[in-house]
């Protein structure tokens, strides 16, 4: 990688100049300059023109079909019209801000694609940075299956990325780190944020799981990303997952007590208490904090207690309940543990889903516990016991590892 800029070759202000684009990287704004597509039906290219090189994530969503690209903040100084013309596999894209901090192209599709590159180009002598991504035609089973697991180019070898296996029966479970991004999710006096703290659990989690090999894991974000309660759902959907956790370590409103402890909330439409109730709320409003407009959840909240839910209820309060017999032997819990109400994250009416509360941030007590590495580690332990009791009294296969 090249040490950044010596100098800024000259003022980019004028707007008339060419920039001199090897040279002038460092401080300033980033730019998208042209965009363009390339290729048929087979094998279509998206390429953006950069005024520097950043880090990209493209990833797959279904339902309508679309490449996402998701971008550190940046202006668009594309031409008027770009994204409008098809060409190949690609209908259409569109762009913009997507958050503060944050750009997002979309890609509409015409055919189901495999993402085969993503790949951005530093600038040389004359020529700009370039974003490439390349897609290709595949079908739509294997579009389903691919869909929503986030692709990051940076950290894959161009060569090491594995083959899908196709017939890798182990159960797939969705870690949910709650927030991101420009939602920060609680705050303590001390500053440390809810975004911050559950990710990193949920990470350790992720590594814990994977290392028994017993499972395979995705998570909803692996970064300080902002990712809408809608599309945590579809992910966890998408890869039909056996189980769905969601980690949040949220805080009270003042007058609200002196909750500590962990608790473990499932779904129901109506909460279990006033607390449940508000918490609810506040977590539900995580898209419009992080300024998402969201679509309407009803056509999950419709199905919701249908019959075909039962199921998945029931092994939602039997992880819970396993859940919390596993944990208190490693962190205090709240008072009363178990607990449900509507949150939208926990919605998926086919993937058995809880939302746990690792403690409060209001709490000096829990907050002390959820920044320790000791006490983390201990908690993500018992989730991974609890994960493998769940499954062994489910799937005869699992329980003879
Ligand atoms: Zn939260």
């Amino acid at each position: 990688m090249r040490i950044a800029s010596l100098s800024l070759g000259f003022a980019l202000g004028a707007g008339l100049l060419v920039p001199d684009y090897a040279h002038a990287q460092t401080p300033q704004r980033t730019i998208a300059l042209d965009a363009r597509l390339a290729g048929d039906a087979n094998r279509t290219r998206l390429i953006v023109d950069l005024n520097k090189k950043i880090d990209v994530r493209a990833y797959t969503i279904a339902d309508p079909n679309r490449v996402i690209v998701d971008l550190p903040e940046l202006s668009f100084d594309l031409p008027v019209g770009a994204g409008k013309q098809p060409r190949g596999l690609i209908a259409a894209f569109r762009y913009g801000q997507f958050a503060p901090g944050k750009a997002r192209i979309v890609i509409d599709l015409r055919e189901p694609v495999k993402i085969e590159k993503t790949f951005v180009l530093a600038a040389v002598d004359d020529q700009p940075a370039r974003l490439v991504i390349d897609l290709v035609r595949t079908d739509a089973a294997s579009f389903l299956k691919n869909a929503l697991v986030p692709e990051r180019q940076q950290t894959l070898a161009p060569k090491a990325q594995p083959k899908q296996q196709v017939t890798d029966a182990r159960p797939l479970i969705v870690i949910d780190p709650g927030h991101g991004g420009p939602d920060t999710g609680a705050v303590a006096k001390t500053g440390d944020e809810e975004k911050e703290v559950v990710l990193e659990v949920a990470k350790m989690l992720r590594d814990q799981l994977v290392r028994t090999g017993r499972y395979r894991v995705v998570m909803t974000r692996d970064d300080d990303t902002f990712v809408p309660l809608d599309e945590r759902v579809t992910i966890a959907r998408t890869n039909k997952a056996a189980l769905f956790i969601s980690i949040h370590a949220d805080s009270l409103s003042k007058g609200a007590g002196e909750a500590s402890g962990a608790t473990i909330y499932t779904l129901s439409e109506r909460a279990s208490d006033s607390e449940a109730q508000r918490l609810a709320d506040k977590e539900n409003d995580a898209d419009k904090l992080a300024g998402y407009l969201s679509r309407q959840p009803d056509d999950v909240a419709n199905i919701l207690f249908d019959l075909a839910q039962r199921e998945t209820k029931n092994h939602s309060a039997l992880f819970a309940r396993t859940l919390a017999g596993s944990l208190k032997n490693a962190a205090r819990l709240h008072k009363s543990p178990l607990r449900s109400a509507g949150f939208v994250v926990l919605k998926s009416p086919d993937v058995p889903s809880v939302l746990l509360e690792l403690g409060y941030l209001s709490s000096p007590d829990d907050l002390k516990q959820m920044t320790s590495e000791a006490w983390r580690e201990k908690v993500t332990v018992s989730v991974v016991e609890a994960i493998d009791k769940f499954f062994a009294g489910r799937t005869p296969a699992i329980a003879g590892r």
